[in-house]
């Protein structure tokens, strides 16, 4: 599998992994076919995720600018046609209590503005007619140790007065007797607003929405070679795919984790691409659900330090997710989704004989100080987005409005977030040992701590 950390190209116009969203969301919709000229453009956008997507979106919407974006393989091919599917109000893994300890009320308060907008957009793309298999609202956070329900009521308490934000708390009984009977679980928390959705139809839809105001989306089309020519006003970014190449006045990097190793230099050493594997099991029969009094089709979570993911899809088949192999070499070891079959298994004890159908992972991007970026450099006359630390459905795409107005030449809040470059690596070629030592340090807090 592609390795951001040693390959040079995610490939060109590669398959889509064998997953269950591939397989349930029909034929990928019309795009602008291979780039197979020389052009010039005002904006280039490299790759066509959420985030490449609503910059593009955005641009035209909202500057007039008709931007062209470049995409290695299909469209969503990378995280975002690959994920679990969870519109959650956040993104990175910073606390809001330590971002208030380190910037003060007034940025916390103003982050948590944005993380909201971010839903609030997702939710109104969707409701221009956007087909992505919604499911009923609410985001379920289990306690998987009884101490860590304690913390998860801390942090709602915290999440209702800072913010007014509605959190249910749920003991074990609620929780079994209303939602499912996660016997790993010792209660939980719930919020009433995070949702599950197809995120393939959901990309599919930004790019019909974004062709419609006027972007141009060339799949197949991997930047291979990036120089710069000219100077002051005559500086172009000049991108060189397979079969053209591209001169743009301004260059957005949308490439998230599976940015490759030497793309640019303001991007490099800069994040860690982490794998994150899914399995999506057999659907589960009617005797299977009751058992398991699996009620809820709510997006759920629990509180490791290394989290398992889950939720109940459309057809009754569940999707279970968690960490997956350190390197692309090792993605498509069974091993790695035997263990997340097991631990379905723990959680539910009825399950049995359950197999799972599809499985799959892909390239989550994490960040030093463990938020995203939205940067510009006037250098280059280049703008990123990425370090989304496994939480950028709905983040991506108000990252992608806040890169549309910087590429305009707008101001953007004075936020963190918005104004400096994602911090580097020290020691980055040892990222991987670092890596290997906390999910070592996670799975001996997870089993004792
Ligand atoms: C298994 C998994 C589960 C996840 N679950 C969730 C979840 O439930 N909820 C949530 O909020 N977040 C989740 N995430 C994270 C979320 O999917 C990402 O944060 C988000 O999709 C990032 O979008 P993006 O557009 O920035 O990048 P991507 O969607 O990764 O797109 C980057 C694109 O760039 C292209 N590209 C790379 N290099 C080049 C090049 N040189 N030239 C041209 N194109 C190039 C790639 O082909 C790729 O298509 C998950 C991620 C994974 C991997």
């Amino acid at each position: 599998m592609y390795d951001p950390l040693h390959d040079n190209s995610p490939g060109c116009g590669e398959k889509f992994p064998n997953s269950y969203w591939a397989d349930v969301s029909g034929p990928a919709p019309e795009d602008d076919g291979q780039l197979n000229a020389d052009i010039n453009v005002d904006v280039a956008i490299i790759g066509a995720g959420f985030t490449g997507l609503s910059t593009a979106l955005h641009l035209a919407r909202e500057h007039g600018i008709k931007a062209t974006v470049l995409e290695a393989n299909g469209t969503a091919w990378g995280a975002s046609g690959r994920n679990g599917g969870f519109i959650l109000k956040s993104s990175g893994r910073k606390p809001y209590a330590t971002m208030q300890q380190q910037w003060g009320e007034e940025v916390m308060r103003g982050i948590y503005q944005e993380m909201c907008e971010g839903v609030d957009t997702v939710q109104s793309l969707i409701a221009e007619g956007i087909d992505c298999d919604q499911q009923d609202p609410g985001y379920i956070r289990v306690a998987h140790k009884p101490k860590m329900l304690k913390s998860l009521i801390a942090t709602a308490e915290l999440q209702q007065k800072m913010f007014n934000y509605d959190v249910e708390i749920l003991s074990r009984a609620d929780l079994h007797q209303n939602y499912m009977a996660d016997q790993n679980a010792f209660g939980a928390i719930r919020y009433q607003d995070g949702q599950g959705i197809n995120p393939l139809k959901l990309a599919r839809g930004y790019q019909k929405l974004a062709r419609k105001a006027g972007a141009k989306i060339h799949c197949s089309s991997p930047v291979e070679h990036w120089t710069e020519e000219g100077h002051g006003a005559n500086k172009r970014q000049v991108l060189q795919t397979p079969k053209g190449i591209v001169k743009a006045k301004k260059v957005v990097i949308a490439s998230n984790a599976y940015t490759p190793k030497n793309l640019h230099s303001l991007v490099k050493n800069r994040t860690l691409p982490v794998l994150s594997q899914i399995i999506v099991t057999q659907p589960l029969s009617a005797e299977q659900l009751a058992a398991c009094n699996f009620l809820t089709s709510n997006v759920i979570m629990d509180t490791r330090a290394l989290k398992y993911y889950y939720r109940k899809l459309p057809d009754n088949r569940i999707l279970f997710g968690g960490r997956g192999a350190i390197t692309g070499k090792g993605a498509e070891d069974p091993y790695y989704a035997n263990r997340l079959l097991g631990v379905l298994k723990s959680n539910f004890p009825a399950l049995t004989q359950i197999k799972y159908d599809y499985t799959w992972s892909g390239w989550l991007s994490m960040s030093l100080d463990d938020m995203p970026h939205v940067y510009q450099n006037d250098e280059h006359n280049t703008f990123y987005a990425m370090g989304y630390c496994g939480s950028g459905v709905s983040f991506t795409v108000q990252a992608g409005k806040r890169l549309a107005q910087k590429v305009a030449g707008e101001e953007v809040p004075n936020l963190p977030l918005y104004q400096k470059p994602l911090p580097k690596f020290p020691f980055a070629p040892f990222r991987r040992i670092g890596q290997w030592g906390y999910f070592q340090y996670g799975k001996i807090k997870d089993e004792w701590f």
